[in-house]
């Protein structure tokens, strides 16, 4: 069944868009028709009218829609007729990036959403009987109806019920590209500076999430402000806010008292001598098993009026600590590739192999036929003790842990050590986790040298490091 609607042309850039009849294909299996109750206007809209992007025209432009489903084809799951709906972009499902929930980054994104027809070249519009390009972003809203997908469609969700489809619409694309960019591709952290040009919805969103309010809590407070001192800091256009001079001249004031507040909380700290105040770190597994207890007691024991915490995690728990402000130091024996921290060796240990006293393989040198022909107990999968045997057997031999008789997996590091007490089984661990079970005697370190791990110390660029911060620094390399 085929559908007439009212739609929005675009023509290109010298032409207004001009509302004309139009009729809408029948729905395929895998298509929903959604009658539009509203649409954001994005940029890329305009950048589209401007000849900026490879999309043909003339287009039925639109990609923020929210609307009411009309009827959905056999094969679809995700909405029904009746439904509240928003669209998105379309994507494939079968790529590579959409197999690891990427659409974003979909293989066939432009035959899906830029090329004006259905992926595979079908049209979804016409008018007078005639193919009309449409289709963009899977769906062009700037109409009374649209042909979207399976693959596009959010249905709203009870919670959002009393929330209108005008309001939730930018949600399809600007929201979520603002929140995205901040959140995801910049990974930006509380208390790590970043400045927004432009406070459209993108602009908005990007403010919002990173200071985790809503987009009418950030106006609100905005209001606010301008009614406390009576001036005006922004310039209201259209649905979007823009600094204007009293805002701008306000705007490195503002951020000056924010930076000098944080800092001067950390100083009062200072004054007092390390009589009083937190040091909070951040460490992985072996590094805070083995290498910061006996600093943390020394310290502890020079420096009883401040606080220490310890957070234990891996190594990414440690550097997204650091990032979010929630420790002042990190320690761990990972590699980290972060331009936000300064990363500098402290200390180390060594991977060795080990085994019980009595196995055949003690006592001599072992070769490669030797690491192959051991039963072995390992650390767990994504351990930092086990890519460490991985990179060094590799090194040294050529071996990879596929090659390895492994016969037992456990997490921890006691817990493989103990294993190797029932005989027969070989593994790899730290020196420093091994130590005290050599000295009693209860396991043997095997003839097989590995490489040497660092461990690093990381701490944050942009922060400046208190005086608890430093003094503990001096203890733990003394
Ligand atoms: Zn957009
Ligand atoms: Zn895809």
């Amino acid at each position: 069944m085929t559908l007439s609607a009212k739609v929005a042309v675009c023509r290109g850039k010298d032409a207004p868009f001009t509302i004309e009849d139009a009729t809408l294909d029948a729905l395929r299996p895998d298509e929903l028709r959604v009658r539009i109750v509203a649409c954001g206007v994005c940029h890329t809209d305009l950048a589209v009218r401007d000849g900026q992007l490879p999309v043909p025209l003339p287009i039925v432009l639109g990609h923020e829609g929210a609307g009411i489903v009309e009827d959905v084809g056999s094969a679809v799951t995700v909405a029904k007729p009746g439904d509240r709906v928003l669209m998105s972009f379309n994507s494939c499902g079968d790529c590579p990036s959409c197999a690891v929930e990427a659409p974003t980054y979909c293989y066939n994104f432009f035959p899906h959403n830029w090329s004006g027809t259905r992926a595979d070249g079908s049209p979804t519009l016409f008018r007078d009987g005639t193919p009309l390009h449409a289709n963009f972003f899977g769906q062009s809203s700037f109409a009374t109806h649209a042909i979207a997908h399976q693959r596009n469609v959010v249905v709203v969700p009870e919670s959002a019920a009393a929330i209108p489809l005008e309001r939730l619409a930018p949600l399809g694309c600007g929201l979520m590209t603002g929140a995205g960019a901040v959140l995801r591709s910049m990974k930006v952290r509380a208390g790590m500076p970043i400045a927004v040009f432009g406070t459209g919805t993108v602009g908005i969103a990007a403010i919002a999430e990173r200071l985790h309010l809503t987009q009418p809590a950030v106006s609100a407070a905005i209001a606010a402000l301008e009614e406390r001192h009576a001036t005006r800091l922004f310039d209201r256009v259209g649905r979007g806010l823009e600094l204007n001079d009293a805002g701008r001249a306000f705007l490195p004031e503002a951020r000056a008292v924010l930076a000098q507040a944080a800092d001067a909380l950390g100083v009062l700290d200072d004054l007092a001598g390390l009589k009083r105040g937190d040091l909070r770190i951040a460490a992985s597994q072996t590094v805070a098993t083995y290498w910061l207890p006996r600093r943390m007691a020394a310290f502890a024991a020079a420096h009883p009026g401040v606080t220490l915490h310890l957070e234990v995690g891996n190594t990414a728990q440690a550097v997204a600590a650091l990032l979010a402000g929630a420790a002042d130091l990190g320690f761990v024996e990972g590699g980290v590739d972060e331009d936000l921290l300064a990363v500098d060796r402290i200390g180390g240990d060594r991977l060795a192999l080990y085994a019980a006293p009595e196995h055949p393989l003690a006592g001599r040198p072992l070769a490669r036929e030797d690491i192959v022909a051991a039963c072995w107990v390992l650390r767990e999968q994504g351990s930092g003790t086990r890519n460490h045997l991985e990179h060094s057997l590799h090194a040294r031999f050529g071996l990879t842990l596929a090659d390895l008789d492994v016969r037992l997996e456990l997490p921890s590091n006691g817990a493989v050590l103990e294993a190797l007490g029932a005989g027969g089984l070989v593994t790899a661990v730290s020196d420093l986790a091994a130590g005290p079970r050599v000295a009693a005697g209860l396991v043997r370190e095997l003839d097989c040298a590995l490489v040497e791990r660092d461990f690093l110390l990381l701490r944050h660029r942009a922060r400046r490091v208190s005086r608890a911060a430093q003094a503990f620094l001096d203890t733990a390399r003394d």
